[in-house]
């Protein structure tokens, strides 16, 4: 790789992206720049809030991981099942679905199991579960951490605001103490030699860590967000605050539309592309995650140029794939 190449790469990593043409004559860079944000901004409103307008959600939730909470009418049940499903939506969903579906099975109502859950009578329960990296105790641990969560603060709602330092500010502080709840709960029962299982800490990602913690925005989208298909059960946090959950479907489609330049996908791609987002509605940035991501998973976008598929998209005159030689798709 010659070193212009390389020296690109990492200012693509920075975020920097390609290296830009030169401001106009008397115009700072920083302007110059703000000014082609603002003009990209402008140009993605539209076809953006049309997605969103436009989206037939309830075409695609029975194949979305929302659809777990969603059969549960009882805002203590959803909660519980939102959480562990979320921290489960690694991978397809129609993988991980038949291992949640068992889980879920022996549980009539999961609020009251997990309230009552005792460890050494029902340490055989989940005997039949293994997803990927998770293994049955992974999942009694969740039980044992939730059960004694709930104890101390009646509702993860609660526990979530215990620690969250600034209610106005950024959701990094907040999230960080949350999934710390879970790793720092006594799990002596489950970890006799008190060291987690690599399964168990998967569960529960930290935002120090540095990746995009998917799993963890996603839990926040669904109980936060007010508008459908999201619960908005958790009242006291606001939807501006949010991070996108970023998955590799709403990476491809991020990149298409110029939301990001970033290669690797980890927290500072989140709050980028976050940003972006939040130039077009700073109430609800993440309203646009189901329709992007459902739209490159239904195959409705093949992150590339396709006469037949992108004939109908509304993004094109923004997709990066149709910059150069714009042709009218048959
Ligand atoms: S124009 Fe094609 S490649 Fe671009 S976002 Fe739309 S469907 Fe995807």
């Amino acid at each position: 790789m010659t070193v212009e190449r390389r020296a690109s790469r990492i200012r693509q990593d920075k975020g920097a992206g390609p290296r830009q043409p030169r401001p106009p004559r008397g115009q700072s860079v920083r302007a110059h720049r703000r000014g082609v944000s603002a003009a990209l901004t402008e140009r993605l409103r539209g076809p953006l809030e049309e997605l969103y307008r436009e989206f037939d959600y309830g075409a695609r939730v029975e194949r979305d991981a929302i659809r777990f909470p969603l059969h549960y009418p009882d805002p203590r049940d959803r909660e519980i099942v939102a959480l562990l499903t979320a921290c489960l939506a690694y991978g397809r969903v129609d993988l991980f679905s038949a291992q949640l579906h068992g889980v879920l099975g022996v549980m009539a109502s999961p609020y009251a199991f997990v309230r009552e859950f005792d460890p050494e009578r029902q340490r055989d329960v989940f005997r039949d579960f293994i997803y990927r990296f998770n293994r049955p105790r992974d999942i009694v641990a969740f039980c044992v951490a939730t059960r004694d969560i709930l104890l101390r603060h009646g509702t993860l709602e609660q526990c979530f605001l215990a620690g969250d330092p600034d209610p106005a500010g950024p959701i990094t502080a907040a999230l960080e103490r949350f999934a710390r709840t879970f790793l720092d709960a006594d799990l002596l029962p489950v970890f006799p030699h008190g060291r987690l299982s690599r399964g168990y800490r998967h569960l529960f990602p930290l935002p120090s860590a540095g990746g995009p913690c998917k799993r963890l925005h996603l839990f926040l989208r669904w109980m936060v967000r007010r508008e459908k298909p999201d619960f908005g059960l958790w009242t006291a946090v606001a939807p501006a605050r949010l991070l996108m959950p970023i998955d590799t479907h709403v990476e491809n489609m991020s990149r298409a539309i110029g939301l990001t330049r970033r290669r690797s996908r980890n927290w500072r791609m989140a709050e980028e592309i976050t940003a972006r987002l939040a130039e077009i509605d700073p109430t609800d940035p993440v309203k646009f995650d189901f329709a992007l991501c459902h739209k490159r998973m239904s195959g409705d976008c093949l992150d590339r140029r396709d006469a037949v598929v992108c004939a109908p998209c509304g993004l094109r005159g923004v997709c990066r794939h149709w910059a150069r030689g714009r042709t009218t798709p048959a």
